[in-house]
């Protein structure tokens, strides 16, 4: 579905050297998968997943997207930020809206996939409300609507949970997969990059481990469940919390 060959990285440092950020990233994610990016601070992950979604060229190596090079953000890749990135004059209803802006679509069509997208993410009855009348997961709820809202193939998210308490991520993450394993989601994979060990764990079916300056895959950990609904079983949880 989706292949990072050899994709390397550096920008131009202020006094004109070079700062490699990625050092040759190969990695695919296969239909079905949950993908986790799991690094330090300063890795390279988020220079990675805008790669990915056509944000930030590579400087060398290629994204392959269903067969064609990823040049230019593709309507099937959608991405969840850990900031929200909300536009704090607009409403839920319309900040999810804004993500379908570019499909062309009748204001009633709009409305339709904007109100279904918030009704799956849990946000029914926040329609009008502001991003600052809602708590944190509130607004990363709304992050993941206007996401879901285009139906993507491919999720990407960074750090998305990192800005919530505990509590509240453990909600989201938990929310998230109960969609995810129930085939709710309109999403057919993700790649989740985090720098929590349990996070990934819990969450992902492959961690590629990230190593820093430059950024690289050291390893990677195959996390095998009997099923997908085995990540929700406290057994699993209770073992993850041990880590
Ligand atoms: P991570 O998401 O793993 O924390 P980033 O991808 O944000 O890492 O950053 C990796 C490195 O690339 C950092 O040293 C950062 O300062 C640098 N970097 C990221 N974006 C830019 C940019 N647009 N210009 C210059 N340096 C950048
Ligand atoms: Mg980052």
């Amino acid at each position: 579905m989706l292949d990072i060959r050899g994709v390397r990285k550096s920008f131009r440092k202020p006094d004109g050297s070079e700062l490699l950020v990625l050092d040759g990233i190969d990695f695919t994610l296969g239909e079905g998968e949950i993908i986790g990016l799991l690094g330090r601070s300063g890795s390279g992950k988020s220079t990675l997943l805008r790669s990915i979604a056509g944000l930030t060229p590579p400087s060398a190596g290629s994204v392959i997207y269903h067969g064609n090079e990823v040049t230019a953000p593709p309507p099937g890749i959608a991405m969840v930020f850990q900031g929200f990135a909300l536009f704090p004059w607009l409403t839920v209803l319309e900040n999810v809206q804004l993500g379908l802006e570019a499909l062309g679509l009748s204001t009633g069509e709009l409305h339709r996939r904007a109100i279904e997208a918030i009704d799956l993410i849990g946000l029914d009855g926040f329609e009008s409300a502001y991003p600052r009348e809602l708590s944190g997961g509130m607004r990363q709820r709304v992050g993941f609507a206007r996401a879901l809202v285009v139906h993507p193939n491919i999720l990407l998210m960074d750090e998305p949970f990192s800005a919530l308490d505990v509590l509240t991520a453990e909600t989201l993450r938990t929310d998230f997969l109960d969609l995810w394993s129930e085939g709710q989601l309109p999403i057919k994979g993700v790649i989740l990059v985090t720098h929590n060990i349990e996070e990934a764990v819990l969450m992902c079916d492959r961690i590629l481990i990230f190593g820093s300056n430059p950024g690289r895959i050291l390893n990677e950990i195959k996390v095998e469940l009997p099923h997908p609904r085995a990540r929700l079983d406290p057994a699993f949880r209770d073992l993850v919390e041990r880590i």
